[in-house]
Order: structure tokens, then C-alpha cells, then sequence
């Protein structure tokens, strides 16, 4: 096998009906779509195509749709548009486990004026959701919490929350970066104000993402410059990549029952099969409500990114629940609020699945990896001095 990709929340490959879709406007097809003669308005038609194409997987209006470079300018838009369209509310409210692209603008954010409420999660991952509705006030802004979360796969209630917080008057933004295309969305019967995605999570190329803007929200663009996206996000528009999102998209709608269906069974072998053969080793996050394709395992006593390094040696693609952040292995937030401890935190390894996966692969692993873990646990003092307290009873 040439490599085992098991890293989908990370990226995803270019599905290959979408590289043939977007391939002419890279070559022949290269005008401005806002020129006046007939060749751009070949590409401005196909432009339309692919917001209405996006428009349907979300069960939104094409024009509610704006092109964006990627979920996070998307998830910044948003904030920011909610930040400075309501300059008198100083109130943030979001989660303990957002991506770094809403968390970090939050932390910005926090020191800079505005309050921001920082909503935790239990020992599953599961949002405090009374928690969240006890803290919005008439100075809250925007209310910003994601569908899925990207390291564990736990999904939350959106449509409930939406609900409660547009009861109250106050903008709901939501990143679905990882929900879009694995889990039906119907914006027309959510109280979504802004949700974003990103068209390299779902088979198409990386950097371009789109922000949906409910008709009648309050908006002021990040982006100043041309009259493109109808004044809400200057710039040429990225045509190719454009027009890659919206068959992406389109794929996304025709493949959402075998993801929920043969990618979840896949997902399912695999954990099953690796918390069978590998004593110490659980599932971070709600088994309940979680992507069909994301498990995230705890190894007890071992360190994530040597893991990830041995199996590399074998062409195996996934990520470890600790960034090597300034030299010292750090758990992830999201492991941390979760309060998984330190010992299993530092050994959790996410694998997300795609489409593209076999039960080959999936054998492959469950015959590759416990041999690994096995092998560093043997030169781990932690497991040992837990195998020896184990032992002494
Ligand atoms: C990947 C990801 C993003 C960022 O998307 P980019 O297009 O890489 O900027 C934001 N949120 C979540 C949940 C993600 O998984």
C-alpha cells in the first residue's frame, strides 16, 4: 500500500471529478468574471452554478453565500462582522474546544476590551448547554460554538442552541468546517445566522471556504475592496478553486449515506479492533454524538507523536492530541477540557477516515499498531512503574 490516510480532519485529497471540474479555468477559461465580454461571462455563469451548488448542500439561498480563502477567514468574518456591527455590546460567548481560528481570535479579542465566556465541555466532550444560555446577556454580541469538533468528532446540538440564543436577539455563528458534507445541514430550518466551512476538509483544494450570512443579518465585511460577493468580501474571486467547492460540494450531498453508512462501519472496525487488541486504550470523546468518520484513542503511558512517528514507518497518516508547542508536549485544549488525564491525554491519537478508505487499510492498521504500542510501552518508565503498582495490588 503507497500510504494509509487516515488524516481527513486535518485535510483531504482532491476528489478527482473535482480536479477535472476546476482544471479549464486554471487553462482556457482564465477572464475576470466581472468583465463585460462573453468570455468571462462563460466563467461568472459557472461561478453561479457553484453558489448554488453550495447553497444546496446547506438547504440555504445562493445568495446568502460568500466566497471566503478558507474556514478561518470565514469563522474571523463573522466574529468581526458581529464585533463591529454592534460596537456597544462587549460580550463574547463561545466554547473551551473551538479551532484555533475562533479561539485564538476570542483570546485576541479578550485582550483587547471585549468579555468573553469560554463555555466548558464534561469528561466526554459534551457542552454545558444551560452553562452557555445562563451566560448571554443584553451585552452579549455573538454567540460563536462549533457543529463538530475536529479532534474528537463530537457533535453538538446546534440546532437547540441556535434556537435558544436567536430566542434572545443575539447573533448565532457556527463552524462547521468538519460537519459540512458529513452530516445533513438545513440552514432553512435552523436560526443560523452565520456558518462557515472550508473546501479542503471536504475534497476540494485548500484555500477556499465559504461564509453563509442568513438574509437580514447584520454585516460589515472584513475584506474591503471590490463590489465582489455583492460588497461583502472584496477581491477577484479564486475562480478555479470556486468552482472546485461547489462540485465538491455536490459530491458531498451524493456521498453523505455511504460516509454515515460504510465510512462510520470502517471507523467502527477500526476502534473496535484496536481497543480489542490494545489493554489501556479508550475512545476520547461522546461515541453518541460523533462524526461517522473521527475516533480519537487514549494510550495509556505513551507519547502521542512517537506514535505517530512509527507509523509513519509504516505509511500511516494520523495525528497525535498534543502539539509540540515551545519544546514542551502540551496536550491539546481540547483534551484539557475535557480533563482527559495527562497520562492518556499525551498518547491520544485521532484518525479520521474519507471515502477513499478501505477495509484493506483499516486490517493494515489494526495489524500494525499494537505491536508499536506495545513496543514503546516496554521502554516507558510511566507504564512500568503502572504495571509494577498494578502487579503489587
Ligand atoms: C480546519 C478547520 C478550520 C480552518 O479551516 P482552514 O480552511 O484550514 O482555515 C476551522 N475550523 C475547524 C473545525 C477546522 O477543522
Amino acid at each position: 500500500m503507497e500510504r494509509i490516510y487516515l488524516d481527513n480532519n486535518a485535510t483531504t485529497q482532491v476528489a478527482p471529478e473535482v480536479l477535472e471540474e476546476m482544471l479549464p479555468y486554471l487553462q482556457d477559461l482564465y477572464a475576470n468574471p466581472s468583465s463585460m465580454y462573453s468570455f468571462a461571462g462563460e466563467v461568472s455563469q459557472k461561478l453561479k452554478e457553484a453558489r448554488r451548488r453550495v447553497a444546496a448542500l446547506l438547504g440555504a439561498q445562493a445568495e446568502e453565500i460568500v466566497f471566503t480563502s478558507c474556514g478561518s477567514e470565514s469563522d474571523s468574518t463573522a466574529i468581526w462582522a458581529a464585533v463591529h456591527s454592534q460596537p456597544e455590546k462587549r460580550h463574547i460567548v463561545t466554547t473551551r474546544v473551538e479551532h484555533p481560528a475562533v479561539k485564538n481570535l476570542c483570546e485576541h479579542l479578550s485582550h483587547r476590551g471585549w468579555r468573553v465566556t469560554f463555555v466548558p465541555v464534561d469528561a466526554k466532550g459534551r457542552l454545558d448547554t444551560d452553562l452557555l444560555y445562563r451566560s448571554l446577556t443584553p451585552d452579549t454580541a455573538i454567540v460563536s460554538v462549533m457543529w463538530a469538533n475536529n479532534e474528537t468528532g463530537v457533535v453538538f446540538p446546534i440546532a437547540d442552541i441556535a434556537r435558544e440564543v436567536r430566542a434572545r436577539g443575539i447573533v448565532f455563528h457556527t463552524d462547521a468546517v468538519q460537519a459540512v458534507g458529513k452530516v445533513p445541514i438545513d440552514l432553512q430550518s435552523l436560526e443560523v445566522d452565520f456558518l462557515s466551512l472550508s473546501g479542503h476538509k471536504l475534497h476540494a483544494p485548500k484555500g477556499v471556504g465559504v461564509l453563509y450570512i442568513r438574509k437580514g443579518t447584520k454585516f460589515s465585511p472584513f475584506l474591503i475592496g471590490g463590489h465582489q460577493e455583492r460588497g461583502r468580501r472584496g477581491g477577484t474571486e479564486n475562480v478555479a478553486s470556486i468552482i472546485a467547492l461547489g462540485k465538491a460540494c455536490e459530491l458531498a450531498g451524493s456521498h453523505m449515506h455511504d460516509e454515515n453508512s460504510r465510512v462510520r462501519k470502517l471507523r467502527d472496525r477500526l476502534e473496535a479492533g484496536l481497543l480489542a487488541s490494545i489493554p489501556a486504550s479508550a475512545v476520547n470523546g461522546d461515541p453518541e454524538h460523533r462524526l461517522p468518520n473521527t475516533t480519537n484513542i487514549g494510550f495509556e503511558s505513551v507519547e502521542g507523536e512517537a506514535i505517530l512517528l512509527l507509523m509513519d514507518r509504516h505509511r500511516i497518516c494520523a495525528s497525535s492530541g498534543s502539539a509540540c508547542t515551545s519544546g514542551s508536549l502540551e496536550p491539546s485544549h481540547v483534551l484539557r477540557a475535557m480533563g482527559v488525564p495527562f497520562t492518556s491525554a499525551h498518547g491520544s491519537v485521532r484518525f479520521s477516515l474519507s471515502i477513499y478508505n478501505t477495509d484493506a487499510e483499516i486490517d493494515y492498521v489494526i495489524e500494525k499498531l499494537p505491536p508499536i504500542i506495545e513496543r514503546l510501552r516496554s521502554l516507558s518508565p510511566f507504564w512500568k512503574k503502572q504495571a509494577a503498582a498494578h502487579a503489587a495490588g
